[in-house]
């Protein structure tokens, strides 16, 4: 069993400083997690791994198994979920090479499924604050503690993607004030949200995304600067492990959790309810 998930996007493909590692390839209702989860231990505190887009980077945003990792994780007994994503800055304010703890989601994507829930089992989850701020204060007074350049309180746009935003588009969402473009944190803090997991969010800025005259993004300027996020998103999990174990879970985030009592409902598919058994089981 595991205290903590990982989920690593593209550029952290592992963590440093695990023992005792064993790989589990986890079994769900939903189809295979993206890859095989890392189990290990760091300072003592359990917890577990896996690569959004698998180790050899197979899978596009749109196709990462979002359920399926969530499940697994939430299955080997992950309370809280700690998902590192690289992403395109908006503001100069961020700039590449910064560590950021966004607090909002703009969910622009159009391709996915964004719920385990259906099927005969309505239910609604509250998403108003989509990460827990206890959380995401600490990541970033760790971050800071640790000297990695970092900020808190962006607005995290996920975009379908695979390809990058145009000028138009990016300019956009600059001007509606939103801060960062990613393509993978809708549906996994929906999702994360309706498993009643504390999610944390850290998005790791490796270019200006679109809309910079002369510094548009591309490949190689992302692979440039995501090795240096890596060693400081590698450090800042190392750090932040065991004062994460430590912490419960804050009265303002427990209430957005979801109820999971609350189904419109009168009566549910047994099927449905034995297949979410693990989601809804309400751990924090
Ligand atoms: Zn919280």
């Amino acid at each position: 069993m595991i205290e903590i998930g990982i989920i690593g996007g593209s550029g952290l493909y592992n963590v440093e400083g695990l023992k005792k590692i064993k790989e589990v390839s986890v079994k769900t209702p939903f189809g295979n997690p993206s890859d095989k989860i890392i189990t290990g231990e760091i300072a003592g505190i359990k917890v577990g791994f896996i690569a959004r887009h698998n180790r050899n980077h197979i899978f596009t945003p749109t196709e990462v198994p979002y359920k399926a990792n969530i499940y697994a994780l939430k299955k080997l007994g992950a309370r809280v979920v700690m998902a590192f994503s690289a992403v395109g800055s908006l503001q100069e304010k961020f700039p590449p090479k910064t560590l950021v703890m966004p607090d909002q989601i703009i969910d622009k994507t159009t391709l996915r499924q964004n719920t385990f829930f259906g099927g005969g089992l309505v239910m609604h989850a509250p998403f108003a604050h989509p990460f827990c701020n206890c959380l995401q204060e600490l990541l970033y007074k760790e971050a800071k503690k640790l000297k990695i350049r970092s900020a808190k309180g962006a607005t995290l746009i996920t975009m379908e993607g695979p390809a990058y935003s145009t000028k138009a588009e990016s300019l956009f969402h600059k001007k509606m004030g939103w801060d960062l473009i990613g393509m993978t944190a809708c549906p996994e803090a929906k999702l994360a949200r309706e498993a009643s997991l504390r999610f944390a969010q850290v998005c790791m800025v490796t270019d200006f995304d679109s809309w910079k005259e002369g510094d548009e993004v591309s490949v190689a300027k992302v692979n440039e600067t995501m090795k240096y996020n890596e060693v400081a998103a590698k450090k800042l999990i190392v750090a932040a492990i065991p004062l994460i174990a430590k912490t419960a879970c804050c009265e303002n985030c427990k209430k957005e959790m979801p109820d999971l009592t609350a189904s419109h409902n009168k009566q549910v598919n047994k099927k449905v309810l034995e297949k979410l058994k693990v989601i809804l089981k309400q751990n924090f």
